[in-house]
């Protein structure tokens, strides 16, 4: 499968709580090209998540129906729920020339990176494991089982860190945005324009 485009996919990965939303929201603010893709899932939403702002929050049959059309360019199931790009959506950004960030966990990842391996792929890594869980207990958005398995989770997930062209270590949230931006500026010349 082929993607038309005049905007430049890019790849962002990383463990749940490691502070990817956090970082993206900076790029967002300071590339006024790049737009975020809004991803659908099967998740609960969190206390002040939107639909159509954080996420597309649909029912198993719907997101079901959507996969049925061929509407996901990747798709992953993250600690029971499911989660999916929404394929028209990222290719009319695409077309209109924007960069399109996508913020998705590994697995999801990997599938794009299957499709199109040329594109600009960053994992944002934790400093430890300890510090990951700490973040995610700071968050106080999940409970102590979804916690557990969130964990266990950024262990498998982490192993996979070599496919992608950057990893990127969030100790100190000004210097991983920094690193971000440097890579983004490093690869420009082979962004398309
Ligand atoms: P959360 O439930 O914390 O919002 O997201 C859980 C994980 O799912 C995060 O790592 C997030 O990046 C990832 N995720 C969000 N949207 C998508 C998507 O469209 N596809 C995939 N594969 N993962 C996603």
């Amino acid at each position: 499968m082929s993607i038309n485009r005049k905007g430049n996919l890019i790849l962002f990965t990383g463990s749940s709580g490691v502070g990817k939303g956090t970082i993206i929201k900076e790029l967002l603010d300071r590339d006024k090209n790049i737009r975020l893709s809004v991803s659908n899932t099967t998740r609960e939403p969190r206390e002040g998540e939107i639909d159509g702002v954080h996420y597309n929050f649909l029912t198993r049959e719907q997101f079901n129906d959507v996969l049925k059309k061929d509407g996901y360019l990747e798709h992953a199931e993250f600690c029971g729920n499911l989660y999916g790009t929404p394929k028209k959506q990222v290719e009319d950004m695409l077309n209109q020339g924007y960069d399109v960030l996508l913020e998705i966990e590994v697995k999801g990842g990997l599938q794009i990176l299957d499709k199109y391996p040329d594109i600009l792929s960053i994992f944002i890594l934790p400093p430890s494991m300890e510090s990951l869980e700490r973040r995610l207990r700071r968050r106080g958005t999940e409970d102590e089982e979804t916690i557990r398995k969130r964990l266990a989770q950024a262990a498998e997930e982490i192993s996979y860190k070599d496919r992608y062209k950057y990893n990127v270590v969030n100790g100190d949230l000004e210097t991983a945005i920094n690193e971000v931006l440097d890579i983004l500026h490093k690869e420009d010349e082979n962004l398309i324009k």
